[in-house]
């Protein structure tokens, strides 16, 4: 099954995602990461995109459908794919859509996950995550080991996103109210919208989520 985990930054999609390809053989397609491992390896779209993520903008559409679609050609997912931060306009939506039809796919289910605004900023400004692994740590909630290894890998290197600061979040949730929230509507209408609450735990967000992946199935 082909979904889409639709939140603020900070709602857990990355978290929830990565638990869903170890449980149910899925694939991630997380187009923030694409960008990160662009702007990692040098290329001229990476350098391009840098500022603009650095501030908290979106990339142009443009850029991350030619990153989503470079993916499906390539990838064959037998558990079905995992959107994560992809689609974030309404353009990006329609263009999935197209993409899902062109493959003979469905897009079976899209989960809103729903975070208040002030747990965002709390969230993200006491984030880390393993560079190997991707594991994600908060500095209140669920500190670095004090051994300094990842508690899902071992390794020891640590990262905290250059733009998990307060001023780039404000313009991250701005760009998600003005860009993305309208997607929920757009997802309702079509009847693939499922709510969860984000702010329970991990585990009962999991729960969350597979009770609605059961509905759509
Ligand atoms: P994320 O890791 O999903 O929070 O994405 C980090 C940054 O990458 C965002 O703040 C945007 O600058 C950029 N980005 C990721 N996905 C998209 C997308 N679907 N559309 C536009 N920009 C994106």
């Amino acid at each position: 099954m082909n979904i889409i985990l639709l939140g603020p930054p900070g709602a857990g999609k990355g978290t929830q995602a990565r638990k869903l390809v170890d449980e149910r053989n899925m694939v991630q397609l997380s187009t923030g990461d694409m960008l990160r491992a662009a702007r990692t390896s040098g290329t001229e779209m990476g350098k391009t995109v840098a500022g603009v993520m650095d501030r908290g903008e979106l990339v142009t559409d443009e850029i991350v459908i030619g990153l989503i679609r470079e993916q499906l050609e390539s990838d064959n997912a037998g558990g079905g794919y995992i959107f994560d931060g992809f689609p974030r306009t309404l353009a990006q939506a329609d263009a999935l859509g197209r993409l899902l039809v062109d493959m003979g796919e469905n897009l079976d289910c899209v989960i809103e996950m729903q975070v208040d605004d002030d747990a965002l900023v709390d969230r993200i400004t006491a984030r880390s995550t393993c560079g190997a692994c991707g594991e994600v740590y908060n500095d209140n909630t669920k500190p670095i080991p004090a051994n300094e290894k990842c508690t899902n890998c071992g390794a020891s290197d640590f990262q905290r996103r250059a733009d998990d600061n307060e001023e780039s979040l404000r313009t991250r949730l701005m760009a998600y109210y003005k860009q993305t929230s309208p997607l929920v509507g757009y997802y309702y209408a079509k009847g693939d919208l499922r709510s969860v609450d984000g702010l329970a735990s991990m585990d009962d967000v999991a729960t969350s989520i597979a009770s609605a992946l059961r509905q759509s199935e």
